[in-house]
């Protein structure tokens, strides 16, 4: 028996920095405008350009532990340095509405959502080459060079975790990692779970009863 279950799905996109994560992201958010972005708190310094609530929370060390000792993090994770986390509280109230929500994190943050969060479809972000990844973060002009060379060491290390997730997308052409991007949203969406807590009143008339979906 189907009851209404209220049933947001959960991505999680991963990938080293400078391979084109936000940039996809923000560009799916206006083909998808059903998605909602989880907004990051982080103890790392604003970038030009970068405000307070729109790219990340900002705060300070002290802060950001004292909440993740309060429980206040989904999940957390120290990356390049810094610390990062997704609050708790914001993603549980969004996903029991039925709203989509989308988290960018790292493989550290996608193995704990993960083991909470089994069904989230998980998307590894990959650049076309190394020499890319280094020449987008060049370009993008927003990290000193001792921080890109400390985020190109990382590199490695982070597409190693890469197996975890169930999709990959190779970032060469803009307009073709978009595009599946959005198909796999597109896909997730048609899981017969998601389908079945989104359409309960149709699915019970058409006779339809399947296990609740656990998202
Ligand atoms: P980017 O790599 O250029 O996007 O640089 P950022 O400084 O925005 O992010 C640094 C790393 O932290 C990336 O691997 C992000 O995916 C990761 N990150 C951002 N927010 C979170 C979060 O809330 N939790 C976790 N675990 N990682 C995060
Ligand atoms: P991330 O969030 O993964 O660190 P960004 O989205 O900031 O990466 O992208 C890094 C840089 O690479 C940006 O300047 C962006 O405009 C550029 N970029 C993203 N995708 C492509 C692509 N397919 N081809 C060339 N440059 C790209
Ligand atoms: P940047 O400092 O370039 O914005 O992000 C660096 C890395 O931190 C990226 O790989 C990004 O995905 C990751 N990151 C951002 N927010 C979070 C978060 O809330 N949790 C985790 N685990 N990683 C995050």
């Amino acid at each position: 028996m189907i009851t209404p279950a209220l049933s947001g799905s959960l991505f999680v996109v991963a990938a080293p920095s400078g391979a084109g994560k936000s940039t996809l992201v923000n560009a799916l958010l206006k083909l998808e405008p059903g998605i909602k972005l989880s907004i990051s708190t982080t103890t790392r310094q604003p970038r030009p350009g970068e405000q307070d609530g729109r790219e990340y929370h900002f705060t300070t060390p002290d802060d950001f532990v004292a909440r993740a000792d309060r429980g206040e993090f989904l999940e957390w994770a120290e990356v390049h340095g810094n610390y990062y986390g997704t609050s708790r509280l914001t993603v549980e109230q969004e996903m029991k509405t039925g709203t989509d929500i989308l988290l960018e994190i790292d493989w550290q943050g996608a193995r704990q959502v993960r083991k909470q969060f089994p069904d989230a479809a998980g998307i590894f972000i990959l650049p076309p080459s190394i020499e890319a990844l280094e020449e987008r973060l060049h370009k993008r002009g927003t990290d000193e060079p001792h921080i890109i060379t400390r985020r190109l060491l990382a590199a490695g290390g982070e597409m190693a975790h890469a197996p975890d997730f169930e999709y990959a997308i190779i970032n060469e052409e803009f307009n073709v990692a978009l595009a599946e991007l959005q198909a796999i949203v597109k896909a997730t969406r048609c899981r017969f779970a998601q389908q079945a807590a989104r359409n309960a009143d149709l699915f019970a008339q058409l006779g339809i009863h399947a296990q609740q979906p656990t998202l």
